[in-house]
């Protein structure tokens, strides 16, 4: 076994035990997850930021290098995290 496939699976065991048994925020709307909406987006990000889950999910999408939607509290895709932060300086 690699050890980036090991880290996987620790990630998910660790995901999974964050989230005792409770379900997964973003399994409810997953288009919220992969919106290019950036109010979606953000609405996204809040739900990720009360999710048990959210250190362990932001490590595996890491490991994974996940490049779209919103994992763990961040928008994997550099230049929807831009146009986000240019939205929020000009609110
Ligand atoms: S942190 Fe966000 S993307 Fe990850 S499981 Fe929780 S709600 Fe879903």
């Amino acid at each position: 076994m690699t050890a980036r496939r090991q880290d996987t699976g620790s990630l998910l065991l660790a995901v999974a035990a964050a989230l005792d048994g409770r379900d997964r925020v973003c399994a409810s709307e997953p288009g919220l997850w992969f919106s290019d909406d950036l109010g979606e987006v953000a609405e996204a990000i809040d739900g990720c930021h009360a999710c048990p889950a959210m250190a362990a999910c932001g490590a595996l999408a890491d490991v994974a290098h996940e490049k779209y939607g919103v994992w763990g509290g961040q928008h994997r895709d550099g230049t929807v995290r831009r146009r986000l932060r240019l939205r929020q300086a000009a609110a």
